[in-house]
């Protein structure tokens, strides 16, 4: 395999050209392991620990290393090596984590599930769960990180044609033109040419919520590519882990699949506890605003600002919402006018917040 059948690029060799660096070996993360990494380059694989000077001077998670990153190596002997450096990321998934975790995630709160992804497939099924808003949530999580959204819109096995189309209108009508593929894994339709529509050498993740098919999807994906699967996503309790010591999959057509546990727990429950938690927050001082439209960027007498500046309202909920609202009127047709948005955004946040109590109390049983 060359290093460009694991990713690489351009981009990441002009970067090395920056840093000086063109001589020193570098590989690909394809798996975090307890205490380490695996990573991958056109001489092999490798379990690879960082040096104790970067320990020693990582002051966030987010100077580790992930899963999809590109590393520089010292110290390449008998299976092992030395990471010294991460060339800079193209793109992140990060999830905010409140909490609890598997300790990466730190001080900050951020933890770094994937990088240098170029497209997140948002699954999303078409039965009676079937939300706009939340697919718009997931994508925000990939554009807030530089990553491409499109969308799988799975189980179509279990609507009629004329259904299919509506919905298919109604993403064209909300995302514009973003990717759109649809899929059974159950009858098989559309998967082949889903799997056909990667792009050798790009790096693809799947989002999602529990039960939409993202398994169903990476499986057939894999095995159709003579991928063993058996050990991918086996359920203990409530969530899913994951015990393959791989979490890069490397496709015939040379597309590049990350799957880890992180990915398909993003955005599963912090980020829309922090949503919930952010909205009924600013909702509650927005009615104390001067200006009945106001947006609580720079208005006077913004309450919202004003509770800002006591810290009544967490900085970090006061951008939350802001990034969701930019979400929200991007991907609102330019051709709607701004009240209209607003409305559609006041909408968007009731209906998430009540999809947001009914997947609570799925979660609770
Ligand atoms: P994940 O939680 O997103 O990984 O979802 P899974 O792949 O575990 O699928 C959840 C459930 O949906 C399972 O019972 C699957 O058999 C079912 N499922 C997955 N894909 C389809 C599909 O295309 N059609 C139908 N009818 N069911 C599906
Ligand atoms: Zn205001």
């Amino acid at each position: 395999m060359t290093l460009e059948d694991l990713g690489y690029d351009d981009c990441f060799e002009s970067s090395r050209a920056e840093r000086g660096s063109e001589g020193v070996c570098v590989a690909r993360v394809i798996a975090q392991l307890r205490g380490g990494y695996k990573v991958k380059n056109a001489d092999g694989e490798y379990i690879a620990k960082v040096t104790g000077k970067r320990m020693y001077s990582a002051s966030s998670p987010e100077d580790y290393p992930a899963v999809g990153d590109w590393v520089e190596l010292s110290d390449v002997t008998g299976g092992q090596a030395v990471i010294q450096d991460i060339l800079p990321r193209r793109t992140v998934i990060k999830r905010k984590s409140v909490g609890k975790g598997n300790g990466y995630e730190g001080k900050s709160g951020v933890q770094i599930i994937a990088t240098n992804v170029d497209t997140a497939f948002i699954v999303e099924a078409v039965d009676r769960d079937f939300n706009l808003n939340r697919i718009e949530r997931y994508a925000a999580i990939a554009r807030d990180g530089g990553v491409r959204p499109a969308v799988i819109l799975n189980k179509i096995d279990l609507i009629s044609p004329e259904e299919r189309d509506a919905k298919i209108a109604e993403i064209r009508e909300r995302f514009g033109d973003i990717g759109l593929a649809t899929t059974s894994t159950m009858s098989g339709e559309g998967v082949e040419a889903l799997f056909e529509s990667l792009e050798a050498g790009k790096t693809y993740c799947f989002l999602g919520s529990s039960g939409v098919g993202k398994s169903s999807l990476i499986n057939m994906l894999l095995e159709s590519n003579g991928i063993r699967t058996g050990e991918i996503g086996v359920r203990s309790g409530r969530g899913k882990h994951v015990t393959t010591s791989r979490e890069m999959y490397f496709l015939t057509n040379g597309g590049i699949v990350i799957d880890n546990p992180g990915v398909r727990e993003v955005g599963m429950t912090d980020t829309e506890t922090g949503i919930e938690e952010s909205f009924d927050e600013i909702a509650t001082f927005a009615t104390k605003c001067r200006f009945a439209d106001c947006m609580h960027e720079h208005e006077p007498g913004c309450a919202v600002l004003a509770a800002l500046e006591t810290g009544e309202i967490d900085r970090e909920k006061y951008e939350n919402y802001h990034r969701l609202r930019k979400e929200a009127e991007f991907f609102g047709s330019t051709a709607v006018q701004r009240r209209d948005k607003d409305r559609t955004f006041g909408k968007f946040m009731k209906t998430a917040k009540k999809d947001l109590k009914k997947r609570k109390a799925n979660y609770a049983d």
